[in-house]
């Protein structure tokens, strides 16, 4: 049967794996590229040319005839340049491929034209890739061929780092060594590294490809701007884990298969809540590599729609009225000798590491929630955080009931003796077995959930990379563990010193739980009443990076540079900038170009009729109320439209930075919001056969 599939066999077919480098390297030189992917170094040249040649001859026989260095710098996305394995050819005329050491290990992409936030002006244009061989080279098939992709950070001459791979490698390194301390503390003496584990639930949108190319807003700004509500939106709870469709099925497969060929461990696939909505989730990974993974998840995504003439939207809100899309960010960490450090067992009052543990991350959570706010920001989660369907901008951490007990016993008296348990769940039905019941109930709205044996960093847009999220999480984690560290280290009396600092840390930042509504307007108070920041929008959220609790946390376990912060914070205000400014120049250019013409002729149609019925001697009231209704919306849109315009050029022609990035938000949003009013009212009303492109309805119900 043709639709069979071995999924073991085609499982990471492209990828050059451990395995595959066992099978094709001398041994001496696969020890040495293991021990540095344990242990860190540097490959020696000679090595590195043999390493390439194995790389380049394997991918070469699945059809390879270029390679990449695959970065991703800080526009969000990946960036790649092909080159291929052809030299020149030999007298006779013969071409060798070949692939050095030298280009496996470093590459200088004329770098230029990528974000660098002032870190490096043009006339000093380079950039370094550099292979991160704990990241496994992949082989990406499509139209442009077979292209050998070797994952690399990206660096500036100076060394500043102008990529996510470079902080999160380095955040991941410091976590793991102020982890081990801790370890170390309740005698894990064998345990060599701790290693963040992540898994990033993703949520997308399918549309229809053809009713896509039919609306400018979603080609240029990726979400509609303009849209009146279907009839239906998700009122009915009918989509959410819904029989999947047969044409939505036929690209799921169609995705999975390419996942699993580059490694990535697509599992979990379902209708989201929202109509057209769909997630999926890989099996959870080392940090750097699911980085990497969610990246490839987003591009397949993509790609794979467009063989199925869907298109794939990745925006946070692509539709007003309805849910928007995220992606929540699982994060546990994880002994080299498989302790997962958030695993609470089975009485979580008795696991005093656990306990330090959590008492940590709820110290870090609380001290940087600005910082992790902002990690999750972006310009289209500014839509999305706290409207009710996504966490809201408070950071707050859920527990979950057995967890808050013992929180609560320890801060009341400074001992947890006892532990809630999860008991049985009665089904009512004789032929049903009754269930273990967990602990811990789920609680969907909050944005940092315990969920067993990871948090659940629930904040992260959907199109965003999750790199600064797992920066930020990781660097925080590990100032406070180097904090307990310094003091515990230094304990006479371990078990008393420890059982202390539990105490004081959960009491100094148990204001951060909160196990309720997150939607609710009462939280919000609530939050505020407890001294918890709310920042609304990503702009304002910029300034946390550079505040001196973040220069000195990130200096302090090297992950950023002052300087790196500086041009970090300025890339951000020119991208809301820049996509505010796009966003406002599509809603001028839709209307203008498209939606007044189509009312002006629509005026026209109703005037012309009006005079005409009047003429047979029959009843023209409707025709001219009609008339008198979308001149009013008309005249409406046209008023609105010429205040955008005015906002956007006023915003346009100041210099970039912070105040540029506070115009658009403040003037240039709401002058596009005044916009979409009219405009909206006028969809309802015009003859749809006259409306200039596909309605709500035909987009998300007629997939
Ligand atoms: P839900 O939607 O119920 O939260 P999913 O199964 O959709 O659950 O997603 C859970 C995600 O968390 C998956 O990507 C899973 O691999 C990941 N995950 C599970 N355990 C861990 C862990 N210890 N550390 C990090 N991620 C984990
Ligand atoms: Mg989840």
């Amino acid at each position: 049967m043709s639709n069979m599939l071995n999924v073991e066999e085609i499982f990471g077919e492209n990828v050059f794996s451990l395995g595959k480098m066992r099978e094709r390297l001398p041994k001496k030189v696969f020890a040495e590229v293991t021990k540095i992917i344990d242990e860190g170094g540097e490959l020696s040249l000679e090595t590195a040319d043999v390493v390439a040649k194995a790389m380049k001859d394997w991918a070469v026989e699945k059809g390879a005839t270029h390679y990449t260095h695959w970065f991703q710098p800080l526009t969000g996305i990946t960036a790649e340049k092909h080159d291929a394995f052809v030299t020149n050819p030999d007298e006779n005329g013969h071409m060798l491929m070949e692939f050095s050491g030298k280009e496996l290990i470093k590459g200088e992409p004329d770098a230029s034209s990528f974000p660098s936030g002032g870190l490096r002006s043009t006339f000093e244009a380079r950039g370094y890739t550099a292979w991160d061989i704990t990241s496994p080279a992949f082989i990406k098939e499509d139209a442009v061929g077979a292209i050998l992709c070797i994952p690399t950070v990206f660096c500036a001459y100076t060394g500043e780092s102008l990529d996510q791979k470079t902080p999160l490698l380095r955040s991941m390194e410091a976590v793991s060594q102020q982890a081990l301390r801790i370890v170390r503390l309740f005698g894990n003496t064998e345990a060599t590294k701790v290693t963040p584990s992540v898994g990033a639930e993703q949520e997308y949108f399918l549309v229809d490809r053809e009713k896509y190319l039919q609306r400018k807003d979603l080609i240029y700004a990726g979400r509609t701007l303009f849209g009146a509500p279907a009839p239906k939106g998700q009122e009915m709870d009918d989509h959410y884990f819904g029989t999947i469709r047969e044409r939505i099925g036929a690209y799921m497969k169609d995705l999975n298969v390419e996942l699993w060929k580059l490694g990535v461990s697509a599992k979990t696939q379902h209708n989201e809540v929202a109509p057209a909505q769909h997630e999926l989730a890989p099996i959870f990974a080392t940090a750097n590599i699911e980085v990497d993974h969610n990246q490839l998840i987003m591009e397949t995504m993509k790609k794979v729609a467009s063989r199925h003439g869907l298109h794939c939207l990745l925006h946070e809100k692509p539709f007003a009225g309805i849910n928007g899309s995220g992606k929540h960010d699982n994060w546990s960490l994880v002994t080299d000798n498989g302790v997962n450090l958030l695993d609470p067992g089975q009485t979580p009052n008795q696991n005093i590491q656990f306990l330090l543990v959590l008492a940590c991350v709820l110290k870090a959570v609380d001290t940087h929630a600005d910082l992790l706010r902002q990690s999750a920001s972006n310009v289209g989660n500014d839509l999305r955080l706290g409207a009710h369907e996504a966490p809201p901008a408070i950071i707050s951490v859920f527990l979950g009931e057995q967890l808050e007990d013992v929180v609560e016993q320890l801060v009341e008296t400074g001992e947890a003796t006892s532990c809630l348990e999860g008991g049985k769940l009665v089904t009512g039905v004789s032929t049903l077995p009754d269930l273990d019941k967990d602990a811990t109930d789920r609680n969907r709205t909050s944005p940092f959930a315990f969920t067993g044996n990871k948090f659940e960093f629930r904040m992260v847009g959907s199109s965003d990379s999750i790199a600064s999220a797992n920066i930020t999480l990781n660097t925080i984690v590990a100032e406070s563990f180097c904090e307990a560290a310094d003091i515990l280290e230094k304990a006479e009396d371990f078990d008393m010193e420890c059982h202390d600092l539990i105490k004081k840390y959960m009491t100094d930042h148990h204001r951060v739980i909160f196990n309720g509504d997150g939607y609710s307007d009462e939280w919000v108070e609530e939050a505020e009443r407890r001294g918890l920041p709310n920042i609304k929008s990503m702009v304002e959220a910029v300034e946390t990076l550079v505040t001196p609790k973040a220069i000195n946390l990130f200096g302090k376990f090297h992950i950023f540079t002052e300087a790196e912060l500086q041009s970090r914070a300025e890339i951000l205000y020119e991208t809301y900038a820049k996509t505010t400014n796009i966003e406002a120049l599509t809603m001028i250019d839709m209307a203008s170009k498209h939606i007044i013409p189509a009312v002006v002729k629509y005026t026209k149609f109703l005037a012309d009729t009006v005079i005409a019925v009047r003429e047979a001697g029959a009843d023209s009231s409707v025709q001219s109320d009609t008339l008198t209704e979308v001149s009013a919306y008309l005249k409406e849109t046209k008023a609105t439209l010429n205040v955008l315009i005015h906002a956007q050029a006023k915003a346009k022609a100041m210099p970039a930075g912070k105040e540029q990035a506070f115009e658009y938000r403040r003037n240039v949003v709401t002058a596009m919001e005044a916009l979409r009013k009219p405009v909206d009212k006028l969809e309802m009303i015009v003859d749809k056969e006259m409306w200039p492109m596909p309605s709500y309805g035909d987009l998300i119900f007629e997939v």
